[in-house]
């Protein structure tokens, strides 16, 4: 693949909103941006599949696999938010596995995927997707597109998504992967702009973004992915040497070069693949 952009543009869709049906999560106050156009039933693992058999064509058993994770990521606090509870539960995350890993997709674990790399655990991306708390219409980058699972998640939350991976035949297959799912009525996926590169001097053309997502370890903030932040926003890294990294919610100032900074897991040390340079 190029460094030429792949840029596939919808129109701009309504995103998924909604509300938790039940009064099970009585302390997830959230804002609602934009009338839900369709979502699944979020408050009965039954209804959710039956919705997402008859509206997705997805098999049950993996679906079933899907809601047991979403209900400990809820429990977790990895998800904590309709939104962002619909985004994972709508992600074909079995589709972004290798096939013979496909029964696994839904462990609390991360998994191969070929050519040194993995895909994050289902708890983590979640953790960092809900902290990074994406709005309908943010652009939003993804560095280290990897299988491809972060940025089709990221697409259920707004339709303005880049995402860079420096091995190419990773970049290709992703690319592939959100392709195919396209043609299966996933038409989310068509709004991901992708392209093989150095994600660490992210994706200047396409400047400045609302929230940046990195997925894999850097020992600082890249400063190229700091000016590409638009002022007031967001960005999530896995930050530290070596083999673990705290992650970290860096918000740029508004008024100056200015940023706060935030541990998404209060101290614990997660890893993460080193950023290839
Ligand atoms: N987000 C991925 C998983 C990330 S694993 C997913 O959803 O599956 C980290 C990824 O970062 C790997 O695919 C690795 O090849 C990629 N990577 C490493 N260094 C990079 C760099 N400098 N630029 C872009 N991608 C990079």
């Amino acid at each position: 693949m190029s460094q030429a952009s792949d840029r596939c543009r919808l129109t701009r869709r309504a995103v998924l909103a909604g509300a938790f049906a039940s009064a099970a999560l009585p302390a997830m106050a959230f804002e609602q941006h934009q009338a839900p156009q369709y979502s699944p039933p979020l408050d009965n693992r039954e209804d959710f599949i039956r919705w997402m058999e008859v509206n997705r064509g997805e098999e049950a058993p993996l679906l079933a696999n899907r809601w047991q994770r979403y209900l400990a990521l809820r429990s977790n606090r990895d998800i904590w938010e309709p939104r962002g509870a619909t985004a994972f539960l709508m992600t074909p995350r079995d589709q972004f596995v290798l096939a013979h890993d496909m029964i696994r997709a839904y462990d609390n674990a991360y998994l191969g995927i070929g050519y040194g790399a993995t895909i994050s655990g289902p708890g983590i991306v979640a953790r960092m997707t809900s902290a990074l708390e994406v709005l309908p219409g943010d652009r939003v980058l993804e560095i280290g597109t990897g299988s491809g699972y972060q940025s089709a998640y990221l697409a259920h939350l707004t339709d303005r998504i880049w995402t860079v991976e420096i091995v190419g035949e990773l970049a290709d297959r992703a690319k592939g992967k959100h392709e195919k799912l396209v043609g299966h009525g996933h038409q989310e996926y068509a709004s991901i702009s992708a392209k093989q590169g150095n994600g660490y001097f992210g994706w200047a053309e396409a400047a400045p973004f609302d929230k940046i997502i990195v997925t894999c370890a850097v020992d600082h903030v890249p400063q190229p992915l700091f000016d590409q932040l638009r002022p007031g926003g967001t960005m999530i890294l896995p930050l530290g040497p070596g083999s673990m990294q705290h992650v970290v919610k860096v918000v740029k100032a508004s008024s100056s070069f200015r940023r706060d900074t935030v541990d998404i897991y209060h101290g614990k040390l997660i890893r993460f693949l080193p950023m290839r340079v």
